[in-house]
């Protein structure tokens, strides 16, 4: 029977979809995968009734680049999202898009900055719900599970069958900084944040099975796992090993769809997943594996640090990550991926390349284009802004670097608390390893300002820009260290180049203000005030410029 709904080409059969991701939620920290600790009594005893995949796993370690993988059905080799703040385009059709022409009622509740709408996601969604009321300690906003899971819940209230209600939560993300009484109920805070969104995810499961009842298709799925210091990494991004690649997927389909309960050693991407629900609402066995479904790629090793990209693919048990020391595991019989046996299988190695060269990969460019203005005022200092693509076979492989992302990972979180000294001996240390890291010349850069010692930053920051010309930060940090020893001319022209690429940047733009100033270009330090206010409207009382302009 055809519900009666205008433009509607939903049926009665068609069941409502949940579709709940975990950001950041590691596979073998659930009880269903094989963690003895496991701090997830909910999920642990939901996985009785479901379908639980042993072998999911992403595409691609990165927020927005996985979700779009989920809500396009296209691997990131497709899509073409490869990082965290590239907007999806209107060329990628999205799942809500399609479900809400055919009838479907389509919400999403959104819990951490990456996915706002801004990026992009938003697209389909009746209602998308994104407000991050509150910042984490690095400032970065986000909201917490339990205000997720409430404001999903007062949602469903308004939501009429059938509906797509996809819900993200964000907490198992760093920094690990779980509430009471989470915060001291496992050995590990990043466990406990996991115990915390378990928590979550129970009473927004409740709520919905109460409304909608269990004719319905639940999937919960995590974006990307977590390294917590396997292979030399601390979080997310860098490496394609499982730690952060396989992630945990529990399928509920419709009561009375079938055979439901048990394990499947199904390898699935989680682009399969869009298929499930749009054409079966149901989940089938596996995808047919041309190369582009199989492949796994990060370029955020590039974007950060200088590294070269990754790029990895699966057949059987075999897994070949390729790079410029490219590495060849068997899962079944080592599935820490401990030991590289690329030299003793030759022929697998080469027959596994050759697929991923038939697969084009989305090319990094060299840092971000920057417009002709600020290329100008750039060259204007000596810098020079190349465009194009990076020489991929000069850079060096991440494994080899790797060592350098434990302190670096300390320093920033001493930089995230104004800890400005004892960020210093880390960041001596990762430049040691990998001096030409454009993370650690700017927070060295950065560091060195806070401390007085502005000179000192300068050859800092200014390699950090030639590593990675264009960057807005390391502009601000550079105009800022300028500043602050008395080379104000040149501060000048940064920060205006900083604020060109990114007029919202109050930072930025407060330092500018103040650098006309000492120059005594009153008028034009007013007016460059006066324009902040179309982003920020509290600017003109910052402490630093609320006195200059008095009558
Ligand atoms: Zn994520």
């Amino acid at each position: 029977m055809t519900l009666i709904c205008a433009g509607s080409t939903v049926t009665a059969a068609d069941p409502s979809v949940l579709l709940i991701t975990i950001d950041t939620l590691r596979a073998d920290r659930l009880g269903s995968y094989g963690d003895a600790h496991s701090s997830t009594p909910f999920l642990d005893r939901l996985s009785r009734h479901a379908v639980v995949y042993t072998d999911a796993w992403t595409d691609v370690p990165l927020t927005l680049p996985a979700h779009t993988s989920l809500l396009t059905g296209q691997p990131v080799t497709r899509h073409g999202i490869t990082g965290n703040g590239h907007p999806v385009g209107s060329e990628n059709l999205l799942l809500p898009e399609i479900l809400k022409a055919q009838g479907y009622s389509t919400a999403a509740v959104i819990g951490g900055y990456p996915l706002v709408r801004k990026f992009g996601l938003s697209r389909g969604f009746q209602m998308y719900d994104d407000r991050l009321k509150s910042v984490n300690r690095t400032g970065v906003p986000e909201r917490s599970g339990a205000a997720v899971a409430s404001a999903s819940i007062d949602l469903l209230e308004s939501l009429k069958a059938p509906v797509f209600l996809w819900v993200h939560f964000y907490d198992p993300h760093a920094p690990y900084d779980p509430p009471d009484p989470y915060r001291n109920v496992c050995k590990d805070l990043y466990r406990s944040e996991v115990a915390y969104t378990d928590r979550c995810v129970e009473l927004l499961m409740q709520a919905w099975t109460e409304k909608f009842g269990s004719e319905t298709f639940r999937i919960i799925v995590a974006d990307h796992g977590e390294s917590l210091g396997d292979h030399n990494e601390i979080t997310h991004g860098v490496f394609l090993y499982q730690e952060t690649v396989g992630v945990p997927l529990l399928v509920l389909p419709p009561a009375g769809s079938g055979p439901v309960v048990g394990l499947s050693e199904s390898s699935v991407p989680i682009h399969a997943i869009f298929d499930w629900i749009l054409v079966k609402r149901v989940p089938s066995p596996g995808l047919g594996s041309p190369e582009h479904a199989r492949v796994i790629y990060t370029r955020y090793p590039f974007d950060r640090y200088h590294w070269s990209p990754l790029t990895a693919i699966r057949r059987g048990p075999w897994k070949y990550i390729h790079g410029p020391d490219p590495e060849l595991y068997n899962l079944d019989s080592d599935p820490g991926e401990t030991l590289n046996v690329l030299t003793t299988n030759a022929r697998i190695v080469e027959f596994m390349t050759r697929e991923i060269y038939s697969v084009k990969i989305p090319k990094p460019e060299t840092g971000r284009a920057v417009t002709t203005e600020t290329r100008m005022m750039l060259e204007s200092l000596g810098y020079v802004a190349p465009s194009g693509h990076a020489e991929m076979a000069s850079l060096p492989d991440p494994k080899g670097l790797a060592p350098a992302l434990a302190p670096l990972e300390r320093a920033l979180n001493a930089v995230d608390h104004g800890l400005w000294q004892d960020a210093l001996p880390d960041l001596e240390r990762t430049l040691t390893i990998d001096p030409d890291n454009p993370v650690a010349n700017n927070n060295m850069g950065l560091v060195l300002v806070r401390l007085n010692r502005g000179d000192q930053a300068i050859p800092f920051l200014k390699r950090a820009l030639e590593i990675k010309p264009g960057d807005v930060q390391v502009m601000s940090n550079l105009g800022v260290a300028y500043r602050r020893t008395g080379k104000t001319a040149d501060a000048v022209t940064m920060l205006r180049a900083a604020l060109t690429e990114t007029p919202d940047f109050t930072g930025a733009r407060i330092n500018l203000v103040l650098a006309l100033y000492t120059l005594g270009k009153l008028d034009e330090a007013q007016q460059i005030l006066q324009m902040g206010t179309e982003y920020d409207p509290e600017i003109v009382n910052h402490p630093a410029v609320k006195t200059l302009f008095r009558e």
